[in-house]
């Protein structure tokens, strides 16, 4: 019998029952490991001498609620695939290839483990509810099998330690040590995170070490990780990022496994690093503590197996399950704006399964699956429980931590969306009016959110006694036909932050009176902002035309990088000025000059009929011919 096995069977973790055995001489490494008939008896027998055989008690209960119902599964210990067939009335040829498609190839004579038995009953339709699982003499050893349709599902891992200590290597040398990760043709990519398959079963790493990930999906009540392995390294010993980390898995409630890393250096001191463990209340195992310790080197692949054993144990202590029937659902780990494919988003699916065409919400944000790729590179079709996957086709970039869930239509989802929108300013806006309060409404876009959190703090900041910023939204990207409409139902003013606006998005600005606003530096936008909530009686600013040119040749400078070589035809081009490029008197971009050059120097404004160089943020679409109409916001009156 394998240690888990007796460990199921005995009602305690596989983590105790081979320590116990340990103690009791038997030599055993890792959950999988088979201990012989005599030593399991054994130990039985000294469980019940010291009245530790968990199981003994509900034994007795649970067998008579088995003896009410008659129509019950009873799955014994040793079943046979023929005899399990008979028992759930399917054909046998049925139940084969249910199991050829988790790669077990199996005849009728072939004896199942109770598990496996369970899953493949329910995923030919048993009712869980009526399965009960027994030894060989038939006690009822495990009685709480799963709600309807739940299947035990890979741990999610995250790592952590301090900054040197190897999280990095680990991760690669996880990755790279993955049979299937190698597999012939196949690329691994970096979707922030993936999967390993190890003994046939998988273990999912999140791809970003450090804590910095963890907290930030934490702070949003998002609760991905199921396992946390500490990075030690043995020649370096605890640190001060490493204390954070444990404080951040017990916050959690996270178990750790310890990896104690560079055990190949000759200073490694393994021992001391279990000792400072010690006195963080983490006391290893072979120390008489709970806390499983692996001695790894990363850079020499050496502890690793044992290191994935160490996190299927755990997983087994955790009887991680998952509701099948449930429409998928998960979090969001990555986010980001690609050139071609548009908003990507990683997201980690915890139940259910994704499926190509699934219309979803994910915050504010809504879509439908247009592809879906796997972290080896792969176009997949769907995407079920623990797996990390990226996700095409949301209609802009969700914040990381957010949830993510399929719903069954896309007007289900954008409806969804916009409620949430409408709750979160409603709420905010009504408590606004009943006290009598101001409130300047802000949406906010910027390029990257290391830019963006700031410039909201900084604007939320200016709120005073009887006014209030009110940030309604605020994320990565350009600005697109839903900031707008927000805006617009919203009485937001939009600010761009190094972005451009989308051609139907400006459409839709113009008819509504959506003012948008461009920025490079947090500063000037802040001092902006800042004058219109000091003067919120003053006069309005409005638009003013103030110049046009023609594009008569484009320069390509680097990969993202445009020049308009063009012709001022009207009035004049300021340096500091919004540039609306307009084609056949339709805009299709808007954003804020970010160079503006006459022959080779920097110019402040370039008048009537001369020539120059105009630099465009972020625009890739200029073709000769368009027009760029120069305007600048002005006080009215
Ligand atoms: P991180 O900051 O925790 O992600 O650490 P890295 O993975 O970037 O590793 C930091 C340094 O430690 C690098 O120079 C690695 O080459 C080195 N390193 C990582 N693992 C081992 C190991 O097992 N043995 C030795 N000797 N060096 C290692």
């Amino acid at each position: 019998m394998k240690a888990h096995e007796l460990a199921k069977k005995v009602g305690l973790p596989s983590k105790e029952v081979i320590k116990e055995l340990k103690k009791l001489g038997v030599s055993i490494k890792t959950h999988m490991s088979d201990i012989e008939d005599d030593a399991c008896n054994l130990f039985i027998e000294m469980l019940r001498e010291e009245g530790k055989l968990k199981e003994q008690k509900t034994v007795k209960k649970e067998k008579s609620s088995l003896d009410d119902s008659s129509d019950g599964l009873l799955i014994p210990a040793n079943i046979a695939v023929g005899q399990l067939a008979t028992m759930i009335n399917v054909n046998a040829t049925a139940l084969i290839k249910k199991l050829i498609e988790r790669d077990i190839f199996a005849n009728v004579n072939q004896v199942l483990k109770p598990e496996l038995a369970v899953e493949v009953a329910i995923e030919l339709g048993y009712d869980p509810n009526l399965i009960r699982v027994a030894d060989e003499k038939n006690v009822i050893v495990r009685t709480k099998i799963k709600t309807k349709g739940s299947l035990s599902r890979a741990p999610i891992v995250t790592v952590m330690g301090h900054v040197d200590h190897g999280k990095t290597c680990l991760l690669d040398a996880i990755r790279n040590a993955d049979v299937a990760g190698s597999e012939k043709g196949s690329i691994t990519q970096h979707i922030g995170a993936y999967k390993v398959n190890i003994n046939k079963r998988d273990v999912v790493f999140i791809d970003t070490p450090g804590h910095e990930a963890f907290t930030s999906m934490r702070a949003r009540g998002a609760h991905v990780t199921d396992i946390i392995v500490l990075v030690v390294a043995a020649d370096d010993g605890i640190m001060p990022q490493t204390i954070e980390a444990i404080n951040h898995a017990k916050a959690a409630n996270v178990p750790i496994v310890v990896a104690i890393n560079k055990i190949d250096k000759a200073n490694a001191d393994a021992e001391r690093v279990k000792q400072q463990l010690s006195e963080q209340d983490l006391t290893p195992e072979e120390w008489g503590g709970k806390t499983v310790c692996v001695e790894v080197s990363a850079i020499k692949k050496q502890g690793l197996d044992n290191l994935l054993e160490m996190l299927l144990l755990e997983t087994d202590i955790l009887e991680l399950t998952v509701d099948t029937s449930s429409p998928a659902k998960g979090t969001v780990i990555e986010s980001r704006i690609d050139k071609g494919k548009g908003s990507v988003a990683t997201v980690i699916i915890q139940e259910g399964t994704l499926r190509m065409g699934d219309a979803f919400i994910s915050g504010m944000c809504c879509g439908k699956v247009r592809a879906l790729i796997n972290d080896k590179g792969k176009r997949v079709h769907e995407a079920g429980p623990s797996t990390p996957v990226e996700i095409l086709g949301f209609s802009e970039a969700p914040e990381i931590g957010e949830g993510f869930l399929a719903v069954e239509s896309e007007k289900v989802a954008k409806e969804m969306s916009l409620r949430l929108e409408a709750e979160k300013h409603g709420k905010r806006g009504n408590a606004a009016d009943f006290s009598g309060l101001k409130v300047v409404s802000l949406i906010i876009k910027g390029d990257v959110r290391g830019s963006i959190e700031p410039l909201c703090n900084s604007l939320e900041a200016l709120s005073m006694e009887k006014i209030k910023v009110n940030i309604i939204h605020s994320g990565i990207g350009s600005i697109n036909e839903s900031d707008v409409l927000l805006a617009s139902s919203s009485g937001a003013i939009i600010l761009g932050f190094s972005v451009h606006a989308e051609s139907g998005a400006l459409e839709i600005a113009e008819k509504n009176d959506v003012s948008i606003r461009y920025y490079s530096i947090i500063y000037e936008a802040v001092d902006n902002i800042k004058k219109l909530v000091e003067g919120l009686t003053e006069p309005e600013y409005k638009k003013v035309l103030i110049g046009k040119a023609e594009v008569r040749q484009i320069f390509k400078i680097s990969k993202t990088t445009l020049i308009c070589g063009s012709y001022v035809s009207e009035g004049k081009i300021r340096r500091d000025c919004v540039a609306t490029l307009t084609r056949e008197g339709k805009p299709v971009y808007q954003g804020k000059i970010s160079s503006l050059r006459r022959f080779k120097n920097d110019a402040k404004e370039v008048k009537a009929e001369l020539e120059c160089g105009i630099g465009l943020d972020n625009c890739k679409d200029v073709q000769e011919g368009d027009i760029i109409e120069a305007h600048v916001m002005e006080k009215e009156g």
